[in-house]
């Protein structure tokens, strides 16, 4: 786990107010964790309340796929925190399918609105206070399969593709404000989300889910991943905008 202080000892984020999308568990538990450590005051959400939402960071129940989600959040947010430096749109996935015809309209509703438009919709609600102040930092997460795509996540990959589309856009607009917008593409991490989504897929398409052979050797860990996003909310990081970091192992580089 990344320590980040300045110069003088003062933690790097101290004074910053972030609001982090799913982190009861998983990546979003390890970033709110990081952001804590690096002295951010942290506030994150998801649909149910669970003691795993780390110790320290204030937590309101919200489902970021609905309008009225963004809304109640971006409140709460601005409530609780009296605003939004930074900002992690990190709850996302879907359930995999046989294959692309085999895909429910409804579950590419569901994927387009918790892996895209969760994260248009709250970035609109809480980026015109973040162009007042001409300061502010968004990573959208999104996955590093986004260009190999295969069958049963077509419409996961299609929402991330889009939501990596998207990001890059919006930096070229907010960069004049002094707001940075970058992408973190993990690869296949260790989180309960991963792993159940893993499951579901060998049961449907037994062997097509084996992507053993991750050339750095291992899964990743939720802290891999939450490393990343802190280095681009870091003065490290001043001059990255549109980016999107890969953090998979090598495995989707080759
Ligand atoms: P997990 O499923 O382990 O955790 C997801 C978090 O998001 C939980 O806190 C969950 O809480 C919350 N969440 C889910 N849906 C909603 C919703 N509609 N509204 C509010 N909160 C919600 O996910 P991971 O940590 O595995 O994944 C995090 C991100 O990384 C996702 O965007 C995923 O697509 C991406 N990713 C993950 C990979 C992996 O291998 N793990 C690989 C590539 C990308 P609750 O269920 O209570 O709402």
């Amino acid at each position: 786990m990344t320590t980040i202080e300045n110069g003088s000892g003062t933690k790097q984020l101290a004074g910053k107010r972030a609001l982090v999308t799913g982190g009861s568990r998983g990546i979003g538990a390890a970033v709110v964790r990081q952001l804590l450590n690096a002295g951010a005051e942290v506030l994150t959400t998801a649909r149910s309340a669970t003691n795993s939402v780390p110790e320290g960071a204030g937590f309101v129940a919200a489902d970021v796929r609905t309008r009225a989600g963004a809304e109640a959040l971006a409140e709460a947010a601005r409530e609780i925190l009296g605003g939004v430096d930074i900002l992690v749109h990190n709850a996302g996935g879907a359930r995999p399918f046989p294959g692309s015809s085999s895909i429910p309209d409804e579950e590419w509703r569901d994927a387009l609105d918790l892996n895209l438009l969760a994260a248009v919709r709250l970035d609109a609600l809480l980026t015109p206070e973040m162009r007042e102040r001409h300061s502010g930092m968004i990573v959208h997460i999104s996955s590093a399969v986004v260009p190999a795509p295969v069958a049963p996540f077509l419409h996961y990959t299609a929402a991330k593709a889009a939501l990596e589309n998207y990001s890059r856009g919006l930096s070229a607009e907010l960069a004049p404000f002094g707001i940075r917008v970058n992408t973190v593409s993990p690869g296949k991490t260790a989180t309960p989300g991963g792993e159940q989504t893993r499951e579901q897929w060998a049961r449907i398409a037994p062997g097509q889910s084996d992507t053993s052979g991750v050339p750095l050797g291992r899964d990743g860990r939720p802290d891999d991943i939450a490393d990343a996003v802190l280095f681009l909310l870091s003065d490290r990081a001043s001059w990255l905008t549109g980016s999107s970091l890969v953090v998979d192992g090598g495995e989707f580089h080759r």
